[in-house]
């Protein structure tokens, strides 16, 4: 890993090696961003330290399997949780820009404040969109982000969730592989592209919080 826990570098470690180079390197001032669509990033971080704030961004259009799968997070690890909620639910509801960068993109700043690090579940396989990402990464705040399983397949994924019994979203059973808010998903239409349910329609690909 750097040394200065900010530069990006260049050699990925697993996902378990990179999480403790996270808990060493910036202690309470990390954060891990969960999404509620499974519990395989909180799982192998809540095996490493119990004790880090997971943050959990309450856009208002969630849909409520992802709302159960949240609490049924809570309830097996216990985690310290820092959920935000923007205050203006209903303004603008799916247009694109606008919503996400209120109900979710300032959200994460706010997650984030005084925060010098994030862990996040994204990886190269969700999409096109991402296929270029890296392990560790520094975001447009100058904060430095860990991407943990970025190079997971979607096998090993179910690997781990199977061999772990990791809470997974019901939805990502009825052909929802990427799960964001009710208003802007779907069902998937192409197996090439994970994230095609996302905001059909239009040509976004990206809420704006991996950007
Ligand atoms: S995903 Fe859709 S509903 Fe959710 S914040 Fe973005 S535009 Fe709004």
């Amino acid at each position: 890993m750097s040394e200065t826990g900010t530069a990006d570098h260049l050699v990925e470690s697993t996902a378990s090696a990179a999480i403790e180079w996270a808990v060493s390197e910036f202690g309470a001032d990390l954060t891990l961003l969960c999404s509620g669509q499974d519990a395989v990033l909180v799982d192998l971080e809540m095996k490493i330290d119990a004790t880090l704030e997971l943050a959990f961004i309450d856009t208002g259009f969630h849909f409520n399997e992802t709302i159960e799968t949240m609490l049924a997070i809570v309830e097996r690890y216990q985690p310290k949780l820092r959920i935000v909620v923007p205050w203006r639910h209903l303004d603008g509801v799916g247009k694109p820009g606008f919503c996400c960068s209120d109900h979710k993109v300032e959200q994460l700043d706010h997650a984030l404040d005084g925060k010098r690090a994030w862990l996040s579940g994204l990886r190269r396989t969700d999409g096109p969109s991402r296929s270029h990402a890296r392990q560790v990464e520094t975001d447009r705040r100058g904060l430095t982000k860990i991407n943990p399983i970025v190079a997971w397949t979607d096998a090993d994924v179910a690997e781990y969730e199977q061999r772990h019994d990791i809470i997974v979203n019901p939805l990502r059973a009825q052909g929802y592989p990427s799960i964001g808010c009710a208003p802007c998903t779907s069902p998937i239409r192409s197996r090439r592209d994970p994230r095609s349910g996302r905001w059909t329609g239009s040509d976004k690909t990206e809420c704006g919080l991996h950007l």
